[in-house]
């Protein structure tokens, strides 16, 4: 029993980390709890954000959303990875696929066996042993739990959406019992005397909403978070560099590709997002190595279709509020901090932000205990998600520009150091604590950016070759065959989940 129950949340910001909060912590908090979500149609959102990550699922699944009439809503594909082109040498390319790869055998990953067969066979291709990559590769899609009757799991997948329209889709899922929008702007942030807890936020129209709890989900200004609380930001721009991106859509283009595709560029990477209706792309750049023009004529020159219009500017510092939860108030999504959207993991971090919330979920009094906790979890979160990015960079052969030179030289963070050691040295990759990214992912980065092991582990060469032969083929005639019987991607949004379809 809470001595002083939070009876009233307000929210700030009606963008993608704005709506999500709504829409789950309503649904968590129930009717005990009125939330207020205040947000400028003057200001609007920052409306990119379109590729996620397979943990998004579990929102359908808490919300009771069926992911056909979500994908249908939001003209939505499936995302079975990212393809990373010409990051470890230009030329070179390889999917990022959230799904296993091969099999475990005995104590040992499955990837000790590949190192050991590759040192026979150099040609020996890892992705053949992934289900999402050879799916992805001839843009084929189903939905699959697992390889028929085998121990091989399935498919794993994301999804492409215009993040705008998931916003929408969101919001109209919201009790309007439970969850109140005002359009309005914030224009003072008012501390009550004492402990500098917010008490109220003050709108142009001049209406005053109090509340217990405020969530500052206002964008890259993190208004409340650091406008009112000073809550303080890190940058992490010394090893993540790009500080801008232009965004462009452009027509729709065949096939429908399903995965999003990451290509570097001179200095940085660009991205392309397919959708129902369009394909998103843009420019992810380091401003100390390219000019806006220069990224907007390389963003331009590299569409697969008629652009839809002009590119759009972005600027951002890579970094994270070094307090996300302060006193009473939580940031959330961009306010919270940006990492760059190369894994696209921002919208996952506003879902872990509020699934952290609501095991937290504080009295008014807001226990430092559960605030320092909040935040030591969030920094844990960002900084391995950060650590893994930093890998696309580093781990580079490339010389050709100042930019790729400057991240090859880089130093990094003494955990990603760790890692890249033993990795190295054993092939080894240990998953530490919760991080987002699992050995797969990390070993998929690292094999497609050309790190290679030294050594793997000694219990691979248990199996005889003959046994070892049996084992891969198996596994790649299994996969082979999942895959070749996936109808085409195209083919299964349409008829599943084609835009406009009820
Ligand atoms: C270039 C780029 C690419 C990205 N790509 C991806 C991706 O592929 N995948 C992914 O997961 N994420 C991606 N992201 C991140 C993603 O866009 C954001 O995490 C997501 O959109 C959440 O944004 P937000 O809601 O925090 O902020 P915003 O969308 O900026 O919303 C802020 C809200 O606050 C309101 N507001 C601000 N000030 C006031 C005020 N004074 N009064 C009232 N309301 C106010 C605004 O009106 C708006 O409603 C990308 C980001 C960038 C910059």
């Amino acid at each position: 029993m809470q001595a002083q129950p939070i009876q009233r949340v307000v929210i700030v910001g009606g963008g993608t980390a704005g709506w999500m909060a709504a829409a789950l912590l309503a649904r968590a908090l129930g009717k005990a709890v009125r939330i207020r979500l205040v947000e400028s149609d003057e200001i609007g959102i920052v409306g990119v954000g379109e590729a996620t990550i397979p943990q998004i699922r579990h929102i359908n699944t808490f919300l009771g959303i069926d992911e056909d009439d979500m994908l249908r809503a939001t003209q939505g594909t499936f995302k079975l990875g990212v393809q990373l082109n010409d990051f470890g040498r230009l030329g070179d390319s390889y999917l990022h696929a959230f799904s296993d790869i091969g099999l475990p055998l005995g104590l040992i990953g499955f990837h000790h066996y590949w190192l050991r067969e590759r040192r026979r066979d150099p040609a020996s291709d890892l992705w053949a042993y992934s289900l999402n990559t050879q799916a992805a590769n001839e843009h084929r899609f189903a939905r699959m739990e697992k390889v028929g009757d085998t121990p091989l799991g399935g498919i794993k997948y994301a999804y492409h959406f215009d993040a705008g329209l998931y916003g929408q889709y969101l919001r109209k899922r919201c009790d309007p019992a439970v969850v109140q929008r005002t359009e309005g702007k914030v224009v003072e942030v008012r501390l009550r005397e004492g402990d500098g807890f917010i008490e109220s936020v003050r709108l142009a129209s001049g209406e005053t909403i109090e509340g217990d709890l405020f969530v500052d989900c206002s964008g890259f200004r993190g208004l409340l978070i650091e406008g009112a609380l000073h809550a303080g930001y890190e940058s992490w721009q010394h090893w993540l560099p790009c500080d801008r991106a232009m965004a462009v859509a452009c027509a729709r283009s065949e096939p429908l590709w399903p995965y999003t595709r990451a290509t570097a560029r001179a200095a940085g990477w660009q991205w392309r997002v397919p959708l129902q209706h369009r394909t998103g792309n843009g420019l992810v750049y380091a401003s100390a190595h390219m000019g806006d023009d220069e990224a907007a004529a390389t963003l331009l020159a590299h569409l697969d279709g008629e652009p839809l219009g002009e590119p759009r500017p972005l600027r951002f510092t890579t970094g994270m509020r070094r307090k996300a939860w302060q006193r009473n108030c939580v940031a959330l999504g961009l306010a919270a901090g940006f990492m760059e959207p190369l894994e696209s993991t921002s919208i996952h971090l506003i879902q872990s932000g509020i699934s952290r919330l609501l095991a937290m979920f504080p009295d008014r009094q807001c226990d430092p205990v559960l605030v320092d906790e909040y935040n030591r979890q969030t920094r844990f979160e960002y900084e391995s998600i950060r650590d893994f990015l930093i890998l696309h960079y580093k781990a580079t052969e490339r010389d050709d520009t100042p930019f790729w030179r400057q991240c090859a030289a880089m130093d990094i963070p003494p955990g990603l150091a760790r890692k890249l050691a033993l990795f190295r040295g054993h092939g080894q990759i240990f998953r530490e604590r919760e991080e987002l990214f699992t050995e797969v992912a990390w070993l998929q980065v690292m094999i497609g950016q050309r790190i290679e092991p030294q050594a793997y582990h000694p219990l691979a060469d248990a199996l005889g070759t003959a046994q070892l032969d049996g084992f891969l083929t198996d596994i790649r005639t299994l996969v082979g065959r999942a895959a070749a019987s996936m109808p085409d991607h195209a083919r299964f949004v349409a008829d599943h989940c084609r835009a406009g379809d009820s």
